[in-house]
């Protein structure tokens, strides 16, 4: 009898060993709640690339996402990285982060939560402190972390770490330092990214599924397709239904369709500095907007509709598109 009680408690622990292993081998992806306006129509901007304390049009993207932001009633801004060029910050106290961020961002309409993920060029500060809570008591807005979610009542937003899956920042850095505190060994902490998202894409009931990451999967600009996307998450994207993948990385605003489902592939990276003619590809099929100059994306959705916009520099649309779904009983 003692031996059996013995052998269960050795069991249990066991099982205990087990289970705290996986927890480690896979944590959860920290989880955020929104909450939207009682109209239930989820609103928000996209925008990237655009630290540069205001230089290169920075102020004046600004001043038109206040207005547009005021406009649409915005719920909260979507950072697609590179917030701070050029080599992120330097640690908390770092005025750039007053500078390119709180100083610039100044309408009301934007006083809501900015969710970002780190870029590249982030990468070559220190993450630490761009990911730091001690930022928030500077500015309340700002929200920066790895891979992360956010849950609205319509929409669920899956954040990835994109920079450590390039290849090229670990093989040939030229002369740019990466912080790639708690990123190595790469192969470990790209396959656990993975493995998270998709599990957590695997158990959203969203309506709307959206992925935001630096990097583009699918670009006719500068950089281009990135190849590790393309081969690593592309796939569980496209198994689990995303219906958005927005980044930022190449300096323009486009819009690419996949080939084999309904996924659409969004660039906002447009927020100061731009890349005027630098494309390739404008052939493309699957392409359905691209614009090389400054501006920044808007979202609306409903539980049945979606509808992005693309804006310049002076606030003008330059490309509008909508989607229906029809809406399927939960029963
Ligand atoms: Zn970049």
């Amino acid at each position: 009898m003692g031996c059996n009680i013995r052998n269960r408690l050795m069991l249990v622990n066991l099982l205990a060993a087990i289970l705290s292993l996986s927890c480690q081998i896979s944590a959860k992806l920290q989880r955020f709640e929104q909450r939207i306006k009682n109209d239930e129509k989820l609103r928000f901007l996209v925008v990237g690339d655009w630290g540069r304390q205001g230089d290169f049009n920075q102020s004046d993207v600004a001043f038109q996402m206040g207005r547009i932001g005021k406009e649409l009633d915005i719920d909260f801004v979507v950072s697609t990285g590179d917030n701070f060029y050029d080599d992120g910050l330097k640690d908390e106290n770092d005025p750039a982060f007053a500078e390119s961020f709180t100083n610039i961002y100044t309408a009301k309409s934007l006083q809501v939560p900015w969710f970002s993920v780190l870029g590249n060029h982030d990468y070559r500060g220190d993450t630490v402190a761009q990911m730091s809570p001690a930022l928030r008591k500077i500015d309340s807005r700002w929200l920066c972390l790895r891979s992360f979610i956010v849950n609205t009542e319509i929409a669920e937003l899956f954040f990835v770490d994109t920079t450590p899956f390039v290849e090229e920042y670990f093989t040939n850095p030229e002369e740019h330092t990466y912080d790639w505190r708690g990123v190595v060994p790469k192969r470990r902490y790209t396959d656990h990214t993975l493995k998270d998202v998709e599990s957590a894409l695997k158990t959203s009931r969203a309506k709307w599924k959206i992925v935001v990451g630096h990097h583009a999967i699918r670009s006719v600009g500068h950089h281009g397709d990135t190849p590790e996307l393309v081969n690593h998450l592309l796939p569980i994207l496209q198994a689990y239904n995303v219906d958005f993948y927005m980044n930022g990385h190449d300096h323009c605003l486009e819009q690419i369709s996949d080939h084999t489902s309904p996924i659409q592939f969004l660039t906002s990276g447009a927020g100061s500095k731009a890349w005027r003619g630098d494309l390739k590809n404008l052939n493309e099929e699957t392409l359905k907007f691209f614009y090389d100059g400054q501006g920044f994306m808007s979202v609306q959705l409903t539980k049945s509709d979606a509808e992005i916009v693309f804006y310049d520099v002076m606030g003008r649309v330059l490309h509008r598109w909508t989607r229906s779904k029809e809406l399927h009983s939960d029963m």
